[in-house]
């Protein structure tokens, strides 16, 4: 099966922090394929603005340097650079000073799609917003992108939305989580509310419990001392794992729009229950003979930092009531693994005696490795043994299912940024979903601090620390295993 590729418009990209991490390894690159595959138009222009001192030629250096590195297979297309490098401009620019300014007002043109990407730290957003009014560059049909860190708590993320408000209307805000712009979790609707067999069996009735893990087997080492200010529930909790449980237990939206879509989610968010502290485990990796401990990635000794938690949340609504969700979230665990997994209750009753009975469909939802998803049905082991049952997958994995001839699966990042050219924000998180979600983790995180709560230790290489697997058992349940 060949997918299509179906081009944008053309547009004008501006990356404020052109030259920094995340635009040389993922904006980028992901650019590049999207050029290649015939996506971007060839007359849409890049313009990369940062303070550091580059003409042209030299950004164009900079960025063939980067996909050499991280853009994959396609960077050896050498005609094919060659072309994208036409599309690539640099502008000299502080976000805090007024040169350069005019240059790019001449850069941008009108009459195409604008869109700025401020890939810059969070505290410069209200200066480039401001600046981009005054010297007339953005105006009410210009599209802003933003990357988290939104806030690091309620009252920041307010502070956060309300800069972004005084400039530029919701409808114009396009804020980054890349977990939606993964290819499963947009599967996960499309399984959801695209067949007739999930939804009748999606809730209480028929679910016993869900699971969602984000498991990485990396450390914070090279960015311990900004980690250490954040930890796992502000990093990846508040966003990412409570991005997949709203897709995950959302109403169905009455059509696919973005705000349709972000009203359910929001409605989850403000369904979840304050979570119990004996619901919580909160974990710090610990040294072993070879690797350092939390402690001292973070050069902190004294740290309470957690890089891990596992929680317990219950949300108040008919559909989940009685339904626990199970999150999980660490550094240098077994596995680099990030998996939801909806675990289907026993059978009312089973025709089949002893062990036989026991078996449980489990939809599991991969998002890493090998983004697919599979569901666990109970079938007849082959064979004269008599009925002796076992567990198989019905493997959805992507690649496999759609054979040699499609396309490959874009990367988060350039699937998202088409989104923005196109003007679609489904996959973009609105500012009360923002807030909302801090709302709900704030009163977690100020009780640690109040009661100077110590995370457990946990071995580098395990699953976390015995209380989190302690969690499931008092519930008579099991964590999934961490594969990678
Ligand atoms: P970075 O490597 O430190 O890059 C920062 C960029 O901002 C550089 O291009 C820098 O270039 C530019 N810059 C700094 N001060 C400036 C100023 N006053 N005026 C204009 N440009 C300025 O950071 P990053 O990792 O790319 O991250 C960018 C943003 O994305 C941050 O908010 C980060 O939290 C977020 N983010 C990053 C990642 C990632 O994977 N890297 C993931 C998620 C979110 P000059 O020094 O030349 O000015």
């Amino acid at each position: 099966m060949v997918s299509r590729v179906i081009p944008v418009e053309t547009f004008d990209l501006v990356i404020f922090g052109g030259t920094g991490d995340l635009a040389r390894r993922k904006i980028l690159p992901g650019l590049f394929r999207r050029f290649l595959s015939g996506q971007m138009p060839p007359d849409s222009r890049i313009i990369g603005a940062a303070r550091s001192d580059l003409d042209d030629a030299g950004y164009r250096n900079m960025i063939a340097e980067a996909i050499a590195e991280f853009g994959g297979v396609e960077s050896k297309d050498s005609k094919g650079l060659a072309a994208f490098m036409g599309c690539l401009h640099y502008v000299p620019i502080d976000a805090t000073g007024d040169t350069g300014w005019a240059r790019l007002f001449d850069l941008t043109r009108e009459g195409v799609i604008q869109a700025f990407y401020f890939s810059v730290a969070p505290s410069l957003f209200g200066a480039l917003a401001e600046r981009l009014h005054t010297h007339k560059i953005a105006d009410d049909r210009s599209r802003i992108v933003v990357e988290k860190p939104f806030g690091r708590d309620l009252e920041s993320a307010k502070a956060l939305n309300d800069t972004l408000a005084a400039h530029f209307k919701e409808t114009q805000i396009y804020r980054i989580d890349h977990y939606l712009g993964k290819e499963t979790v947009q599967n996960l609707m499309a399984v959801r509310f695209g067949n007739v067999l999930f939804e009748p069996l999606w809730n209480n009735h028929y679910v016993d419990h869900i699971q969602i893990t984000v498991a990485e087997t990396v450390g914070v080492g090279g960015r311990g001392s900004y980690y250490d200010k954040s930890g796992a529930m502000r990093d990846m909790v508040q966003n990412h794992l409570m991005q997949l449980l709203c897709l995950i237990a959302m109403e169905p939206p009455a059509m696919f729009g973005a705000d349709a879509v972000r009203d359910e989610k929001l409605k989850v968010i403000r369904a979840l229950q304050p979570v119990d502290y004996h619901h919580i485990v909160r974990g710090q990796y610990d040294a072993t003979d070879t690797e350092p401990s939390y402690r001292e990635d973070a050069e902190n000794p004294k740290s309470f930092t957690e890089s891990f938690v596992a929680m317990k949340v219950n949300i108040a609504n008919w559909r989940w009531a009685g339904v626990p969700f199970y999150l999980r979230t660490g550094k240098k665990l077994k596995a680099r693994s990030s998996e939801i997994a909806v675990v289907f209750q026993d059978l009312g009753h089973s025709i089949f005696k002893g062990d036989e009975a026991r078996h449980r469909n489990i939809l599991s939802i991969r998002l890493q490795p090998n983004e697919g998803m599979d569901l666990q049905v109970t079938i007849k082991e082959p064979g004269p043994g008599g009925m002796r049952l076992i567990d198989v997958p019905l493997d959805m994995t992507f690649a496999d299912a759609l054979g040699p001839d499609a396309e490959e699966v874009p990367d988060a990042y350039e699937r998202l940024i088409m989104d923005v050219i196109r003007g679609d924000q489904t996959l973009f998180m609105r500012g009360d979903e923002v807030e909302a979600a801090w709302a709900w983790t704030d009163p977690l995180i100020e009780g640690w601090e109040r009661r100077n709560d110590v995370p457990k230790l946990y071995e580098t290489g395990s699953a976390g620390p015995e209380d989190a697997m302690m969690l499931m058992h008092r519930d008579g349940r099991r964590w999934r295993e961490l594969k990678g």
